[in-house]
């Protein structure tokens, strides 16, 4: 009689994946293996690595040559030594053997078999490899305890063509145009963006410039991205603006000079916080920015401590009282703006209103120019050393901007074949992500969720472990990413059942497959600034 199992409707065979395709041609050497982690398809000779040098040949054996990184709460030091895994027994299986999914402990002393609990080991998708074509299965499916309770965590390196960086600049100096193009060794790369309190916003990147233009372009277009991706400096010019160095959690240089502060507001904004503190020791204060230059005596918080006018008719456009936009073009010299003389923004003063004595102080939002001025017989302003009481304010300004910093943040479309190798119904990955059942980590690092759909996900490359970028030729990005969830949702969603193993079993033998798996693993310490992976939701927007 024959036996029926019950299916889903699709077809009910299941057809044998091979672990690597036929070699495409006849005439490849023998001692050449065709790697077929990414659709460039290099064939490698015995000692040699592949294009992207994730990937050689050792031994006959396509090996993944990083270590994957493995995180822990707390590593003590000389704990992160690099560990070769014990390996598969049974290379040709595709399958985990019944001894690794019950988790048994290998022959090798290589793993002391502690900390088995979700809540104190995290396998990252860093060096983890990839099963490309997503059709099979993710490298590592790993299950542990978190808090009792049964979870999964899907680990891979995806290669994303749909992915760019963007870069938060902290500065108060013009870099350039919006929309300006942004060039990295004379390529265009990406694009100014908008500016956003305190700091320029760059894109750099993105699946134009990857695969839209020469490949030049492409192949520089993945060179900064790695580069930047791997916290490392690299300098760019953006069109009709600046030349600037940057790279991941260190100050932008721009032009040559190192950025040391972030604006502590606009120029309405600095009249605002710091009017009580100057009142009663400047007759008028006015803080030149190339958005908004603040007056004091015109502006709401001069008016409400009953300030009287001091006549200053400003240069620009008059917006609201005390707020002038458009004073100066903008540039690198005083608030953002092309001058380096203050009182070019004044146009003079009403004489009915003014008077011989009257003391000026002008500043930028961060204090880095800063001047005193008292006004003469002619009522010209004549420059004189700054009294003490005074500086101490414009001291106060800078004393409030946070350091420049240089943000760079990956944005990646974790969509199309990658979700294959977390379920067998690619979609239920999304939903379940949405419904915040999945937690989404890059190397250990939290995602942002971008709202809509899809899998868009946004991470602080600082917080990453370092190197956690590659490219491959084709051209694109390579980079980790983890999903996380509770095992019960795992099976939910369609996932690989049968390929999920024993975290034990994953710090001893390694990937479930034995072509292009990594051979080693290395520890590294959880930075405390992020939250655990197994703790906590997704970031969801
Ligand atoms: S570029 Fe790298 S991943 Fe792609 S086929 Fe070559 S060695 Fe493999």
């Amino acid at each position: 009689m024959t036996e029926h199992t019950k299916t889903d409707g699709l077809p009910g065979f299941e057809p044998q994946v091979l672990e690597r395709a036929k070699p495409r041609s006849e005439r490849m050497a023998g001692d050449k293996i065709e790697c077929n982690a990414c659709p460039v398809l290099c064939q490698i000779t015995e000692g040699r690595s592949g294009a992207c040098d994730r990937y050689a040949n050792i031994g006959g054996t396509l090996v993944r040559v990083d270590p994957v990184i493995l995180l822990k709460k707390a590593v003590a030091a000389g704990d992160n030594p690099v560990v070769p895994f014990v390996g598969r027994q049974q290379a040709a299986e595709h399958s985990p053997t019944a001894q690794e999914a019950a988790g048994a402990a290998a022959p090798s002393g290589s793993w002391s078999g502690d900390l088995l609990q979700a809540d104190e080991v995290f396998v990252t998708g860093v060096g983890s490899s990839t099963t490309y074509p997503d059709y099979k299965p993710a490298p590592f499916i790993v299950s542990s305890k978190a808090a009792d309770v049964d979870m999964v965590t899907v680990v891979t390196e995806g290669i994303f063509s749909y992915c760019s960086f963007k870069i938060k600049i902290d500065t108060d100096r013009y870099l350039g145009p919006e929309q300006a193009n942004i060039r990295y060794k004379g390529e265009v790369v990406g694009h100014v963006t908008t500016a956003e309190y305190g700091s320029q916003m760059l894109s750099l990147g993105g699946v134009h410039h990857l695969t839209g233009g020469s490949k030049k372009e492409g192949r520089l277009t993945a060179e900064i991205m790695q580069l930047l991706g791997n916290k490392q400096a690299a300098e760019i010019t953006i069109d009709g603006g600046s030349q600037i160095v940057v790279q991941a959690g260190r100050a932008p240089i721009v032009n040559g000079v190192e950025e040391q502060r972030m604006r502590v507001g606009c120029g309405s904004a600095t009249i605002g916080i710091f009017a009580k503190q100057v009142f009663g020791k400047a007759d008028e204060v006015i803080v030149v920015d190339d958005h908004i230059t603040g007056v004091l005596t015109e502006h709401q918080a001069g008016r409400c401590l009953d300030i009287p006018p001091s006549g200053v008719k400003i240069r620009g456009r008059k917006s609201t009282p005390g707020r002038y936009f458009q004073v100066a073009n903008p540039g690198t010299g005083w608030g953002g703006t092309d001058i380096a003389d203050p009182l070019s923004i004044i146009e003079g003063w009403d004489a009915k209103v003014a008077w011989p004595g009257l003391q000026l102080l002008m500043t930028s939002t961060t204090g880095e120019h800063a001047a005193w001025f008292v006004l003469d017989e002619n009522l010209v302003p004549v420059q004189m050393p700054m009294p003490v009481e005074v500086q101490a304010v414009v001291d106060r300004i800078g004393e409030n901007c946070e350091p420049s910093l240089t943000t760079v943040l990956f944005l990646g479309g974790a969509g199309g074949s990658l979700r294959a190798g977390v379920t067998e119904n690619p979609v239920l990955l999304t939903r379940s992500i949405k419904h915040a059942l999945v937690n989404v980590t890059c190397g250990g690092a939290p995602a942002y969720v971008w709202p809509g759909g899809g899998i868009t996900v946004m991470t602080d490359v600082s917080r990453m472990p370092d190197n956690s970028f590659g490219t491959v030729p084709t051209p694109a990005i390579v980079a980790p990413i983890e999903f996380t969830m509770r095992l019960s949702d795992y099976e939910a969603l369609g996932g690989h059942m049968e390929y999920v193993r024993s975290l034990s079993s994953v710090l001893e033998h390694g990937a479930w497959h034995n072509d292009g798996a990594p051979a080693q693993r290395k520890w590294m310490q959880q930075p405390d600034i992020n939250a655990w992976p197994a703790a906590v939701g997704p970031m969801l927007g």
